[in-house]
């Protein structure tokens, strides 16, 4: 795919974040994702040299964890916010963090005579463990109840109209019905929105890494943690140093290691050495990249010599796990052997950690085999291409006091001119190229005047290149000088447009 199709810019304006009204600014989408779907569009094929009739499908949404929130209708905080367990989780609230927490939910996904199934000690005390994996709710299902507890879609009650969905927080997490139902074939889909394999295995990481290394304010294991362990757990060090805490010796030990011995080939990772920070004993500035690195490539075998054997494994396995799943290739064999270990693997780290080390980031990565085996390798399913991308719009930066206004510009320039190198030929190109650059001369020389009384008579200027072209049959040009009005009025700060029908307003807001 070209860089300049990877994003499909829409204009959200104001100073704040969208939130629930996002389903507003993604009408257009879906009405032409509906068109695409009911009735295609003509395109050409150049290997065979003929017109045919494109159709396309929105297979599935990739964002983070708040996004898919925002995206899916299903809120993503407090205790049902994994959105596959939906109500039949057993996370609970902890009395003293205060937090949700899913310590001790991940029994049931053990085959059902796991000996850990039975244990009263290791996990919660006195309770044993009968109940088989949540079931899982398929489209239709979910698209009826929608209608049952009435979810409305923000279309049509507007952004801040939604009122409380029945039962949210209770029996469902689900605050408004998403625009993605609009499309008629989304309740058939089996995966429709995806669990960010990059931002869950970073988040993941930096919990087990700051609470082993004990770094202030983002260890799990504080002091309403110490608190809390007593309530839901039988273990005995509650007053001294747990197993999974590296002493002072063995942290030096490991951060020498990082620095002198660790070496990885040009370009696979940036230079960890520079993430070390002895005095304060802690990684600093490690980017998602590197967090994925050291998870799948040193987490395996780090704490061999530092930690004791089953604290070890227990870390490794979550290495492994995560290194097995992003693989190039995956089998029908390898997803079910991924499926099999992750309960054992978390329910590994349920012995050892406090209940406040397991959020739900603790808990996603027991759905991630099954999103696997329904999409495929997690490559074409997480947001590395995306974030790498931002590293171009990024350089486009001219203003800094308005970052997204700044690439806004710059992309807005360079797609009609992408579009048309790619839709058509270069001798129409050059004639464009030609009209624009009048275009721009004459803005540059009438707004520094007066700007909006000159406006009409740029509007008739346009308007007549317009028809000449239109009547000489230059549909493309038209289209072209169309887009570029916009961008100039927009330059100009006459008015700032807004989608479907909002008030066109004098004066821009800021962004
Ligand atoms: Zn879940």
């Amino acid at each position: 795919m070209r860089r300049e199709f990877l994003f499909l810019s829409i204009l959200v304006p104001g100073p704040e974040h969208p939130k629930r009204s996002l389903d507003i600014f993604l009408q257009p989408l879906i009405y032409e994702l509906q068109m695409l779907w009911d009735h295609g569009v003509e395109a050409f094929d150049v290997s065979c040299q003929q017109n045919f009739k494109m159709r396309a499908v929105l297979m599935w949404t990739i964002s983070d964890f708040p996004a898919y929130g925002m995206l899916s209708g299903w809120t993503t905080h407090g205790r049902l916010s994994c959105p596959y367990c939906e109500e039949n989780t057993d996370a609970f609230q902890l009395k003293h963090g205060r937090k949700s927490c899913w310590f001790d939910c991940h029994r049931r996904f053990l085959p059902s005579d796991h000996p850990y199934r039975r244990s009263t000690t290791l996990f919660t005390k006195n309770k044993k463990v009968f109940d088989g994996p949540p079931p899982l709710t398929d489209g239709s299902t979910i698209f009826h109840l929608l209608g049952e507890f009435g979810a409305e879609s923000t279309s049509y009650c507007g952004g801040n109209g939604h009122v409380p969905v029945y039962g949210v927080g209770e029996v469902h997490n689900w605050h408004k019905k998403s625009i993605f139902w609009d499309l008629p074939y989304w309740k058939n889909h089996l995966l429709r929105h995806n669990l960010d394999v990059m931002h869950i295995e970073k988040n993941f990481f930096e919990n087990i890494i700051n609470t082993i290394l004990n770094v202030q304010g983002k260890t799990k294991d504080n002091v309403k943690s110490r608190l809390d362990l007593p309530l839901y757990c039988s273990r005995d060090y509650v007053e001294v140093v747990p197993p999974y805490r590296l002493k002072v010796a063995r942290k030096t030990e490991f951060f020498d290691w990082i620095r002198e011995d660790v070496r990885f080939t040009d370009g696979y990772a940036s230079n960890l050495r520079n993430c070390v920070d002895y005095g304060q004993g802690k990684f600093t500035g490690m980017k998602s990249h590197d967090c994925h690195v050291v998870m799948q490539r040193l987490l395996p075998f780090a704490f061999e010599h530092l930690l004791e054997k089953n604290v070890h494994k227990a870390i490794a396995g979550i290495g492994v796990f995560f290194r097995d799943l992003c693989s190039r290739t995956l089998t029908a064999e390898g997803i079910a052997c991924l499926s099999e270990n992750i309960p054992m693997i978390i329910c590994n780290l349920e012995k050892l950690f406090p209940p406040s080390f397991f959020d739900v980031m603790e808990h996603l990565p027991i759905h991630l085999p099954q999103e696997a085996a329904l999409g495929g390798p997690v490559q074409y399913r997480w947001m590395y291409p995306f974030e790498r991308y931002m590293f171009h719009p990024k350089k486009k930066v001219k203003n800094l006091s308005k970052v997204e206004g700044s690439i806004v510009a710059r992309v807005s320039t360079k797609k009609p001119h992408t579009l048309l190198n790619i839709t058509f030929h270069r001798k129409f190109v050059r004639r464009v190229d030609d009209q624009l650059a009048m275009m721009i001369e004459e803005r540059d020389r009438v707004i520094p005047r007066m700007p909006l009384n000159c406006l009409p008579k740029l509007v008739e200027r346009v308007g007549k290149a317009i028809t000449e072209n239109y009547r000489s049959k230059n549909m493309h040009i038209c289209i072209c000088i169309f887009l570029q009005i916009v961008r100039i009025l927009c330059n100009m700060k006459v008015f700032t447009w807004t989608l479907y029908g909002r008030t066109t307003r004098s004066t821009p807001r800021k962004t």
